[in-house]
């Protein structure tokens, strides 16, 4: 008997601490064009997008007119990007071997390129067929047979995805597929960020199905508090404190199906052509690049716990919060001041801080 779930739980809640006094209506009817000073206003606008198969919620301190701007650049972004939409270049690239991408395309193609380079491959932009094989593109879930694996195995390597980035020429090997679902989100949520700041915004948060990205802090100048969502249940393991960062969560509880008393989940690992199964239920990153942010939690996710310590132990740009199956919290030490539980009383008792040295 197959029983199939598919979750559209957000993986990271907010909690906000400001009060909501102002329906969005109410701010939009009183800015126009907001100007620099006029953009971090009292009362923020907020408003919801379904786009990239998730719920995004904005909250923006500025005018209506943003909002408007904001949800604009989400929806052409999909329009790109979506590997399922017939009309998008991504799909113009899976079914005809290659094409030109546009800027945005290429753009964030070649960085998540370099992230698959980084990662030795743990991030792998050609999983698409295998994640597909498994059902998680449809919901229509399954477990393939190995022989099946084996062969679509045979056209997952990203270093054969070959990207002129200068003029947007991308050409694949035979029946490789690029799908982009596990950097998407992240590099949207820059490009609004960006979007934002260029018109004076100050502070707003987005939440984009579980990214959540902090341009600025609150209002006050206080830091954001967002809450990274408890694996096993409703409630949250712990707190993190933001200013200017993603906070990017990967977590197996996303979408996921039960077979023969076997969990298995939308990240693979893709030297095995099956999801991951190595003692982590939930990856976060922290940094400033809501693409980087989303392209490591995924693939720290794959890593493993000890692999992924390694990896930042390595690095400068991101920081992390890794939730093991039997419960254990782990943070690297560049959290340690901003990382609490909910418990406010017990420090960070019975998390393990890793350090670089
Ligand atoms: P979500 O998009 O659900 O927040 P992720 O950012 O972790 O979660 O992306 C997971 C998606 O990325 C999967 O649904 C799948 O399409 C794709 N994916 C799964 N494993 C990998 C991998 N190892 N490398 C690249 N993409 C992957
Ligand atoms: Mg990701």
């Amino acid at each position: 008997m197959k029983r199939a779930f598919a979750l559209p739980l957000l993986l990271v809640f907010l909690l906000t601490g400001c009060s909501g006094r102002t329906s969005a209506g109410q701010a939009a009817g009183t800015e126009q064009t907001p100007s620099p000073e006029q953009s971090s206003a009292a009362q923020p606008v907020t408003g919801t997008v379904f786009a990239m198969d998730t719920v995004m919620e904005l909250t923006i301190y500025g005018g209506e007119d943003l909002l408007s701007a904001a949800r604009e650049r989400i929806e052409e972004l999909e329009s790109k990007l979506s590997v399922t939409e017939e009309s998008s270049e991504i799909y113009g690239v899976n079914h005809s071997g290659g094409g030109t991408l546009s800027a945005d395309t290429a753009d964030l193609l070649s960085r998540a390129l370099d992230l698959c380079g980084r990662t030795n491959g743990a991030l792998d932009l050609s999983i698409y067929p295998v994640v597909r094989a498994w059902g998680f593109t449809t919901g229509e879930y399954r477990v393939p047979g190995r022989g099946e694996l084996e062969k679509l195995l045979a056209h997952v390597d990203y270093t054969r995805i070959d990207l002129d980035e200068a003029s947007g020429r991308v050409s694949l090997a035979d029946s490789m597929e690029i799908d982009l679902g596990s950097v998407a989100k992240g590099y949207t949520g820059d490009q609004v960020i960006a979007l934002l700041r260029e018109h004076g915004v100050t502070s707003a948060l987005l939440n984009l199905g579980g990214n959540v990205q902090a341009l600025g802090g609150k209002p006050d100048g206080s830091p954001w508090r967002i809450a990274v969502r408890d694996p096993f249940g409703d409630g949250y393991v712990g707190i993190l404190e933001v200013v200017d960062q993603a906070v990017i969560t990967s977590g197996g509880y996303e979408r996921y199906f039960v077979e023969d008393g076997q969990t298995y989940w939308h990240i693979i690992d893709p030297a095995a052509g099956a999801p991951v199964r190595n003692g982590l239920v939930s990856v976060t990153i922290v940094g400033e690049s809501g693409l980087v942010c989303d392209g490591l939690s995924t693939a720290l996710f794959v890593m493993g716990l000890e692999d992924a310590a390694a990896f930042w132990q390595q690095s400068d740009d991101f920081e992390a919060v890794l939730v093991t199956e039997d419960g254990q919290i782990h943070i690297t030490e560049g959290l340690e001041d901003v990382f609490s539980l909910p418990d406010q009383g017990s420090g960070l008792e019975g998390v393990t801080v890793i350090r670089r040295g």
